[in-house]
């Protein structure tokens, strides 16, 4: 059955705004200021292949609102990167950084290509070049770029580079996530996984689960997954299923992940991985278990498998997860979904702390940051949940009505132009 259900990515960020805004009353004009990107920048770029040939490549970079202090977001790397997703995805970032409340905005940027055909030296050529494209709307007081889905701190400081070259002068603070030597932050790598650990044991002892009775299972294996997994583990959840583009691996025991991780770093993809039982990557949201992060991409959790799922409470890893219609029937059923604008914004938390040690010309101990990061997410966390409570919604439409009040009372208050 082909199914109807909305999937496109900006038509559901703006669905789950109406949703919110609707409680909070705003002005019509103000609610079709709020859903729409300030600028979208889309450029063609020709690349250099090492081949000889040469390669057109389209880029994005999304800036959608910036009421509350410079745009902020990340820059992916993947075949179904669109505009459409970069709408949603800066439009996720701006209600992020005002949930989190830090002084940021919200951006997105990404470049149409799959990295596991590009050679290092490709992704690099791609890189400096997209960097040169979007050089103009970007900067340490303007916009500030960061890692997504396939980049890293590699990719980060070819931007750095290439910005600088541009200006003629160091410019760490252009984008955060960068190596530590290079003005990165301590602890920024693992920020997203910890995040989300830190929002799961919040909802646990609100739900008054146990961790250390608790089983959970992973979608995905990349930066967010794997640290969250890591450091549920280390609080005593036991993790029992994970997931990659390969393929899905259970082991109801608890999956030890030193030993994937060792794996994951000479082989990449988990598809030969012998010492757990092998499933489709799509049913491991469907196994059994107390606690499910999605860490991957958009629309994972839809209509079509919302019902099957087991888990009692979801912490969204990935930004866009789960769909409106299978947020309805996952909050018939009593799971509690921990929203990704609240879930996943330890990354971009970590980034600003990364900032601010940049403009400070400072580098804070590893301590420093995980006590800020957990104090100020625990805080975020709260309020969400006891607006929850308060207004009777789900914990997504609670963390929106909050964003949305800081960004609109920013903007109104600063008034309009000219
Ligand atoms: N890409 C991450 C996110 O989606 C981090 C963004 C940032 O640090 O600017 O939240």
């Amino acid at each position: 059955m082909k199914t109807t259900e909305e999937q496109n990515p900006f038509r559901i960020a703006q669905m789950q705004f109406d949703k919110a805004a609707e409680r909070l009353r705003l002005e019509p004009w103000l609610c079709a200021f709020l859903k729409t990107p300030n600028r979208n920048l889309s450029v063609d770029f020709p690349v250099k292949m090492d081949d000889g040939s040469v390669r057109m490549f389209t880029g994005y970079r999304v800036q959608h609102n910036n009421d509350r202090g410079p745009y902020k977001g990340g820059i992916r790397f993947a075949p179904q990167v669109n505009l459409d997703e970069v709408k949603a995805l800066a439009s996720w970032m701006t209600w992020k950084t005002a949930v989190a409340d830090i002084p940021f905005g919200g951006a997105k940027g990404g470049v149409v290509c799959d990295p596991t055909q590009l050679s290092k030296a490709e992704l690099e050529r791609i890189t400096r070049r997209f960097t040169y494209e979007i050089s103009p709307i970007i900067g340490p007081d303007v916009d500030i770029p960061a890692p997504d889905v396939n980049t890293n701190s590699q990719v980060m400081a070819w931007m750095v580079d290439t910005y600088s070259m541009g200006k003629r002068q160091p410019e760490f603070g252009v984008v955060t996530g960068k190596p530590i030597f290079l003005g990165g932050s301590l602890g920024r790598e693992e920020a997203t996984g910890r995040g989300v650990m830190i929002t799961a044991l919040e909802a646990m002892k609100d739900m008054k689960i146990d961790p250390k009775k608790t089983t959970a299972v992973v979608q995905g294996s990349g930066n967010v997954g794997f640290h969250a997994a890591r450091l549920l583990a280390e609080k005593g959840v036991r993790i029992i299923g994970m997931s990659d583009i390969s393929t899905g691996i259970v082991n109801e025991k608890g999956l030890d992940l030193s030993d994937i991780a060792a794996y994951l770093k000479e082989h990449k993809i988990l598809k030969d991985y012998a010492k757990a039982r092998h499933i489709q990557k799509e049913l491991i949201l469907e196994l059994p278990c107390d606690i499910l992060v999605p860490a991957a991409l958009e629309n994972q959790i839809t209509v079509e498998n919302a019902e099957r799922i087991k888990a009692r409470l979801i912490v969204e890893g990935a930004n866009g997860p789960t769909t409106p219609a299978a947020d309805d029937i996952l909050s018939k059923k009593g799971v509690l979904v921990v929203p990704d604008i609240l879930a996943n914004a330890g990354g971009v938390i970590v980034s600003y702390y990364e900032w601010v040690q940049n403009e400070q010309r400072e580098q804070w101990q590893y301590n420093v940051v995980v006590e800020k990061l957990t104090a100020k997410l625990t805080k975020s966390y709260h309020e969400v949940i006891d607006l929850m409570r308060k207004e009777k919604v789900d914990m997504r439409t609670a963390a929106y009505m909050i964003a949305i009040g800081r960004v609109a009372e920013a903007m109104q208050t600063r008034g309009i132009f000219p």
